[in-house]
């Protein structure tokens, strides 16, 4: 089935403990689509400036994603993103975000995108993500993403967009300030109330849950003996998980728990690198067999 995602095209400078690297290419969407196509075609809508490297888009096509959809701006700048992750890899903080082309990006989906059936709005902002959403014909599942600078400044967008949404998927501090609940389990209640069917709870290295009335479903991280860069981790959650829900065309809970697990496997894959260098070259046979690995992890 045919699996949209709109969202940012960037480059990164990211601190880590150990290392520094300057305008790597990052964004949302490149993390989420390098993600979700093991699984399928994916069909990419965004904005980058003049200064966005061919070759970075040719990475994305030979990975089976449709560019097409990408609007270039020949006398813009791209989106641009820098942060710094603490020892312990779960502190991070924005040093800068340079919105850019980004900044007045209407975005257009093209005719032939208007048919997707599963669609992700990766982070954006929330009036980007509800422009897009308008322009499909007839989406079945929708899951959004967000992060605490929206939850701050663009909270009504935001609110719409989760009226609109089948699914969100936030870490544990954006539930926590989103709906003002310490605890998970309700947050998550109160995500829901606010209108997705469905909220995933991303608990960086301790994993995620899954909340929705018919499943509840919790997994760890998988154990990686290095991590490298957790950059893009969330968005490589989210490409594992629907990449899988779109080929599999279903969003049964017994399909929504299998795609949570393809999640947190194709999640391991981007932190053991920089960037998304850890992705580019990712076969489908080593998502499966890490897949086999994570299932004797948390079965009996
Ligand atoms: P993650 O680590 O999964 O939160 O994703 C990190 C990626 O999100 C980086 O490659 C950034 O370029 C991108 N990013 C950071 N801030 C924003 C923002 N405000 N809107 C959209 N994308 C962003």
């Amino acid at each position: 089935m045919s699996l949209l995602v709109i969202g940012t095209l960037a480059y990164d400078s990211i601190e880590t403990p150990f290392a520094r690297r300057e305008n790597v290419l990052g964004g949302s969407a490149v993390y989420f689509s390098l993600s979700a196509s093991n699984f399928g075609p994916v069909r990419l809508v965004g904005v980058v400036g003049g200064d966005f490297e061919r070759k970075d888009l040719e990475l994305l096509s030979t990975r089976g994603v449709d560019v097409r959809g990408v609007e270039r701006v020949a006398d813009g700048k791209s989106f641009r993103w820098s942060g710094r992750y603490e020892a312990d890899w779960n502190t991070r903080t924005t040093l800068e975000t340079q919105l850019n082309v980004f900044e007045h990006f209407d975005p257009k989906v093209p005719k032939n995108f208007r048919d997707s059936t599963f669609v992700f709005l990766a982070n954006a902002e929330p009036k980007v993500q509800l422009r897009a959403l308008e322009q499909c014909s007839s989406p079945g599942f929708v899951v959004a993403d967000t992060m605490n600078l929206w939850i701050e400044i663009r909270r009504d967008e935001l609110l719409e967009v989760l009226r609109r949404v089948d699914g969100i998927v936030l870490n544990d501090e954006e539930a926590r300030m989103l709906t003002g609940e310490r605890n998970l389990i309700k947050a998550a209640a109160k995500v829901r109330e606010l209108g997705p069917r469905y909220v995933i709870l991303k608990k960086g290295e301790h994993g995620a849950f899954l909340f929705g009335e018919d499943v509840r479903y919790a997994l760890p991280a998988y154990p990686v003996d290095a991590v490298i860069d957790p950059t893009g981790a969330g968005d490589c959650f989210a490409g594992g998980f629907m990449g899988y829900l779109a080929a599999a065309d279903c969003v049964e809970a017994p399909t929504l728990r299998r795609a949570m697990l393809y999640g947190t496997v194709t999640a391991s894959f981007c932190v053991q690198g920089f960037g998304v260098e850890a992705l580019e070259a990712k076969k489908r046979a080593q998502i499966e067999s890490r897949f086999n690995e994570m299932l004797e992890f948390v079965t009996l």
